[in-house]
């Protein structure tokens, strides 16, 4: 049993490039909205249900894109009550025809990709290069965890003992987990959640974020169409209120939870003292990721990866890079070429394929990105920031910055979005730098770039950082390649996408048989 699952491929991409498969693709994009779902609803069993109504406005240029309809503590309680009742039958579901589902899931998504990412564009403000990755990604955790439900959930482990005695470990669904997804993949992250949940047999009630309903209504739609029972998986949309609300509720197995560190806290204190099974919570969070330079890294490919590591996806990514650390040396000359290649970013409308960088989510983001930018130029530590078009649309748009701290550990906190912090240090002093970034008590991605064997090593022997991207980008982890997520501040792991993820999703069980 291989769990590198070697018969699996991912996802295929488009090329932007090619002329032709771009106007294919642009086409099928061009289609979106007629299919766009213009409304969320609580779904319980299959069945709409009624909550307060909020309209989904467009981060790209305030146009109301649709209403969501929220989860109350009557819909919680309902979607508890369908989930125990889908459970008895799903569990007991063979591993396989759950992850045949799960591959029909698959298949529908790719062939609804053109719908997705106009609505990932529209909701989301993803670029469409993003909205493209961001399908794959899905797509790919839907049949990473369809085959690794075959492999931990089929006749399980014989274990050895004594003559005359049989032992069996295997593998089964918890009950009802709960998955609670961030806005910043509101479909791979809310559906890499949802999938791997139904894959270890479980049923799920997932909350999607409170600025992109629309999208996990689509793939919620999607996932029945494809076979996966009514009752086993529920969407209640809403806010942090909701998710207190499924998170209190005595019958939750488990919690899958992607966002911040404060929140992470929250959920695991009402886990604590709530009555009822101790269940398990996996948290993936953020970090202040940094990204090591030395004076012997290739400056061409240091800029393209901070530029691409720090601003696409308009830095709203859990692994961007938040503090570049380079060597005193070679600072000022890195900085002017990366300094060049941000420029050339293009900021605007997401729909567009040349655009490289679309808006932050929501006002709130801005004014805390603005506020960060005008706090550093007043103190003349803002080394660069770029100009947004004009003309440019009247949207969340915030224009990448960099800005200079004194020393590692003056960023004392993740600033979600295009702003990168930056700072040099001596050579000869990388223990002090190491133990500076260690300080900050996150441990999502880190980058390395050095040519230098030992300086590589040593900073991973000294960092436990959950992925560590040496002498390349540090974004957009490939399921089943770099599985994802990290440690201490940065989340419980086990990581997304890798070959430990179902098994905390489950439960163990022995059956000892006397023969
Ligand atoms: N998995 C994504 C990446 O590698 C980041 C996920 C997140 O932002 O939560 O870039």
């Amino acid at each position: 049993k291989d769990i590198y699952a070697p018969g699996r491929v991912n996802s295929a991409g488009v090329e932007f490039g090619d002329a032709k498969a771009l106007a294919a693709f642009l086409a099928e994009v061009g289609k979106g909205p007629a299919g766009f779902p213009a409304s969320a609803r609580p779904l319980v069993g299959g069945r709409a249900m009624r909550g307060a109504i909020r309209s989904v406005t467009s981060p790209v240029d305030g146009a109301v894109v649709g209403a969501v309809e929220e989860a109350d503590a009557a819909v919680v309680k309902a979607a508890f009550d369908r989930a125990a009742e889908g459970f008895k039958t799903w569990s007991r579901t063979p591993a396989s025809t759950r992850a045949e589902a799960l591959e029909r899931l698959a298949d529908a998504l790719e062939a609804e990709r053109g719908m997705v990412c106009a609505l990932l564009a529209r909701e989301a403000g993803k670029t469409l290069d993003d909205g493209v990755a961001e399908v794959r990604e899905a797509v790919d955790f839907c049949r990473y965890y369809a085959q690794e439900a075959r492999r931990h959930f089929g006749e399980g482990l014989a274990m050895p003992g004594p003559t005359g005695e049989e032992n069996r470990l295997t593998l089964r669904g918890r009950g009802t987990i709960v998955c609670i997804s961030p806005w910043n993949f509101p479909l791979a992250i809310f559906l890499g959640q949802v999938a791997a949940a139904l894959a270890a047999g479980n049923a799920v009630i997932a909350k999607s974020a409170e600025q992109t309903p629309l999208v996990a209504a689509a793939a919620v739609a999607l996932a029945h169409r494809a076979g996966i029972p009514a009752d086993v998986l529920a969407l209640v949309p809403g806010d942090g209120r909701v998710g207190a609300l499924l998170v209190g509720e005595p019958r939750v197995a488990g919690v899958a939870f992607t966002g911040s560190t404060e929140v992470a806290w929250k959920i695991n204190q009402q886990l604590a003292v709530k009555r009822g099974p101790i269940v398990p919570l996996i948290a993936e969070t953020g970090g202040i990721n940094a990204m090591i330079v030395d004076a012997t890294a290739l400056p061409e490919q240091v800029s393209d990866d901070v530029v691409m590591s720090a601003f696409r996806s308009a830095g709203q990514r859990c692994s961007a890079l938040r503090l570049l650390c380079l060597q005193e040396d070679v600072a000022e000359r890195m900085l002017e070429m990366i300094r060049g290649a941000a420029a050339e970013l293009k900021i605007g409308d997401p729909a567009d394929p040349a655009t490289h960088v679309g808006p932050v989510i929501d006002e709130e983001a801005k004014a805390r990105l603005e506020a960060v930018v005008e706090k550093a130029r007043a103190e003349g530590r803002l080394v660069w920031q770029a100009s947004l078009p004009s003309g440019a649309p009247a949207g969340l748009f915030v224009a990448p910055a960099i800005i200079r701290v004194a020393r590692p550990e003056d960023l004392t906190e993740e600033v979600f979005g295009p702003v990168l912090h930056v700072t040099t240090w001596k050579a000869g002093r990388l223990a002090e730098l190491t133990e500076a970034i260690a300080g900050n008590g996150t441990g999502l991605t880190l980058g390395i770039h050095s040519r230098i064997d030992q300086v590589v090593e040593e900073v991973v022997a000294r960092l436990s950082h959950g992925n560590v991207y040496v002498n390349r980008n540090m974004i957009g982890a490939v399921v089943g390649t770099q599985p994802f997520g990290g440690s201490a501040l940065s989340g419980t792991g086990p990581k997304a996408g890798g070959p430990h993820y179902l098994p905390r999703f489950a439960l163990e069980q022995v059956v000892t048989v006397n023969t």
